[in-house]
């Protein structure tokens, strides 16, 4: 079966897939059959998605197993790819549908003699107490005691489980587990959802594009013990820890103007005014002295009580030096944060000026100051625009400005054969 037409561009796919193409195809059908029904089209439509889905991240390539199709397959806030398997939907829709419209159908069978439970409903319930054992489902047995959201009470309920239970099945090393947690942080996979526009910048190509997914999806991507054709100092290794870390440019810097680049777009197009490396007359290393004054990343005028704000961007790998045990996600953003507040803030304060760092990850995760800047930037969007339209897609733009860097260091560095 063959779910999309072959566009050659893995960041389109996806998005059709995820909107359309996917299991969006099969929903009626989950939600209106009983689910030993559907047995036969679910196995063939998850053979034909997860056949698509590889299609998109290796094109063709090894190492596409069961761990990246299961992570593919979860919601993007858990990690996942957010391209739903039928299997995993069909679990619960039957059963959400029917608790869902339950007013509905009382109002036109009224007059039918059709009251209460029917062995359909029943024989799915027990169905979906086998996938969710945990689960407390016998609020669903009555009208009355249904919950009010019952999609997504049972969605949560079984992609938590899966979720929680994906080191165990899967047995991961302390790095796999260690990107899984990375892909849950706040925001991270956001730039999944942007749509392709070149005048934002919001467009890699397809090399780079599977990159990233690979690299997220923890898929090998270099030789091992080959040194980087970069530096030329260090070895490679399999994952692209190396790329990531590796210090030669494009690294490191490249990244860090990226997206200040982005940032800098969205507040004018937000009609927030401030100008990028902004000069100031107090922004300097404590411990270096005046000797090393530095530009603001980027000055906003006026941004808090009239006051303006020096944003300082900081992007970090959480996985650099991760040991066996005690990883903790997002921390090394948190960090990073903390440390430029020490540097900086006083000195701005002093000067009548607002300190913001920005701090984020390799994997996107932001941190809780740039989480709150870009809140209020988006606040003041929508305020101007009166649109409710494209919630969020501030973070889905820095993020993807964010991935857009991290490719280019990791496609810089594969070996041509791969490309
Ligand atoms: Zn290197």
């Amino acid at each position: 079966m063959k779910l999309l037409p072959c566009l050659r561009d893995p960041q389109c796919e996806l998005l059709l897939l995820r909107s359309c193409m996917g299991v969006a195809k099969l929903l009626f059908g989950l939600r209106t059959c009983q689910p030993h029904l559907m047995e036969d089209a679910v196995s063939r439509f998850d053979d034909g998605l997860r056949k698509a889905i590889e299609d998109i991240v290796v094109g063709g390539g090894p190492f596409f197993g069961d761990l990246q199709w299961r992570l593919a397959s979860l919601p993007m806030r858990l990690g996942g790819l957010g391209l739903f398997s039928a299997r995993d939907v069909g679990a619960y829709a039957f059963v959400a549908s029917r608790a869902q419209s339950w007013e509905l159908q009382d109002h036109i069978l009224r007059n039918g003699g059709v009251a209460g439970l029917d062995p359909d409903y029943q024989q799915a319930l027990e169905r979906l107490n086998v996938s969710l054992p945990d689960l407390d489902i016998g609020g669903f047995s009555n009208k009355d005691t249904a919950p009010s959201k019952p999609q997504k009470t049972l969605a949560n309920a079984l992609f938590s489980k899966i979720a929680q239970g994906l080191g165990e099945a899967f047995d991961l090393s302390p790095r796999q587990k260690a990107v899984f947690e990375c892909l849950k942080g706040p925001h991270a996979q956001e730039f999944l959802t942007v749509i392709p526009i070149e005048g934002l910048g919001q467009c890699m190509s397809a090399v780079e594009y599977r990159t990233i997914l690979k690299y997220r999806l923890m898929i090998p991507m270099y030789p091992e013990d080959e040194t980087c054709p970069i530096c030329r100092k260090a070895c490679m290794d399999k994952y692209g820890e190396h790329a990531v870390h590796c210090k030669e440019l494009p690294g490191f810097k490249y990244r860090h103007d990226w997206v200040r680049d982005v940032l800098g777009d969205i507040l004018r197009r937000a009609g927030i005014s401030a100008k990028k490396e902004a000069p100031v007359n107090f922004l300097t290393d404590p411990m270096e002295g005046r000797s090393t004054l530095r530009p603001a990343d980027l000055l906003v005028f006026g941004w808090a009580g009239g006051k303006h704000a020096c944003v300082d961007l900081t992007g970090v790998s959480p996985l650099v030096g991760l040991r066996e045990n005690g990883f903790v996600a997002g921390l090394a953003a948190r960090k990073a944060e903390s440390k430029k507040v020490d540097k900086h803030a006083k000195a701005c304060a002093e000067n009548q000026h607002v300190f913001i760092p920005f701090a984020f990850d390799t994997f996107g995760s932001l941190a809780p100051e740039a989480i709150n800047f870009l809140t209020r930037v988006q606040q003041v969007i929508h305020s101007n625009c009166l649109t409710p339209r494209g919630q969020g897609f501030v973070f889905g733009r820095l993020g993807f400005a964010i991935q857009k860097g991290l490719a280019a260091q990791l496609v810089a560095r594969l070996p041509s054969v791969l490309m």
